[in-house]
């Protein structure tokens, strides 16, 4: 029996680990398929506050995590299949076995969408990539393209030159939605060219089994062109990692978690943080300052319950 259980190992619930750990909760901490989350998937991190010079994603994580574990969390491998919130204590199905707790913290946050396109996941790992930093490597010297507009298309673009030959970002409008400052980088870049107003239409790997080409369909004159890249990197956005909770909490219409005052769900004792319950800001430090939230609410419901 847990008093408290989280679910998830980005800056949100190391934050909530840190927190209940420091509240003498003994919190459980179920890391999940993606340790650390999606910033173990990025470069330097120049927008956390405290470090002047920037860290590396990775790094961050790992200082989140053994500062979680100097004040006793607990810190377990593993994946949650199941999550029963009609018991009390709740009980959670891992592929390790079950844990019952009092308090759940939700901090399962977000995974990259795809374009949906026919043989994308089976080239997935062969030409097609949602991870720059994990990938980027391996098109050393050759032409890629990114898909996207925001600050991810373009941080992973502007990365992505670093090995690329050359970098193609194609985005289904005129206009970026990245911030002004990633703009202006990417478009100083002497490496990247932008296909505006344009969808994928077809992924090619000329029975090659690897990414050849890719078909480019332009959305105002419906003009199609081939064009030969080596490497897909889809940049489009994410989907929240709710499908453990449908049916049980409320959620938006697009599938993120609803919170009250807080980091509340809909259910007592069960609260939410970071970028499972955030559609709108998504920063590793609004992850962690909810992250901080959910424990501190966590606690004061636990204090109410008389543990
Ligand atoms: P995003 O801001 O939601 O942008 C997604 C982009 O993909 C948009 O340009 C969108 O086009 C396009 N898109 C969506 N679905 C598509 C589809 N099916 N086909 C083609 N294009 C599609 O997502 P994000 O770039 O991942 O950023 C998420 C959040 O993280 C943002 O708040 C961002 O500021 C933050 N972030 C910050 C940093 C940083 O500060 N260094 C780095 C990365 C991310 P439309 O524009 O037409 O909708």
């Amino acid at each position: 029996m847990h008093n408290v259980t989280i679910i998830g190992s980005g800056p949100a619930g190391l934050t909530a680990a840190l927190y209940t750990a420091r509240a003498n909760l003994k919190p459980l901490v179920i890391e999940g398929l993606d340790a650390g989350g999606q910033l173990m998937l990025t470069t330097g991190v120049e927008n956390f506050p405290g470090f002047p010079d920037g860290i590396m994603g990775p790094e961050l994580m790992a200082a989140m995590r053994s500062q979680a574990e100097r004040f006793g969390a607990e810190i377990r491998r593993g994946n949650v299949t199941n999550v029963d919130l009609a018991q009390r204590p709740f009980v959670i199905t891992t592929d390790e076995g079950l844990v019952r707790t009092r308090a759940l913290i939700i901090a399962t946050g977000a995974s990259s969408k795809l374009l949906g396109l026919p043989n994308e996941r089976e080239l997935i790992g062969h030409g097609i990539s949602t991870c720059a930093t994990c990938d980027g490597f391996f098109f050393r010297g050759k032409p890629i393209a990114v898909v996207g507009g925001g600050d991810s298309a373009l941080e992973e673009a502007t990365f992505l030159t670093r090995f690329a030959s050359h970098v193609t970002v194609i985005h289904r409008r005129e206009t970026l939605r990245a911030s002004k400052i990633m703009q202006d980088k990417a478009f100083a870049n002497p490496k990247i060219a932008f296909e505006w107003d344009s969808e994928i239409v077809e992924i090619r790997d000329g029975g090659k089994g690897s990414v050849q080409s890719i078909e480019l369909q332009n959305l105002r004159t419906g003009v199609r062109r081939e064009l030969h890249v080596d490497g897909v990197f889809v940049a489009i956005g994410h989907t929240p990692n709710t499908s453990l909770f449908k049916h049980q909490l409320e959620m938006h219409d697009n599938d993120y978690l609803i919170t009250y005052e807080g980091s509340k769900t809909s259910l007592a004792g069960v609260f939410a943080c970071g970028d499972v319950q955030d559609h709108v800001y998504r920063q590793a430090i609004t992850a962690a300052g909810s992250g901080c939230m959910a424990a501190i609410d966590a606690e004061r419901y636990l204090e109410h319950l008389g543990h």
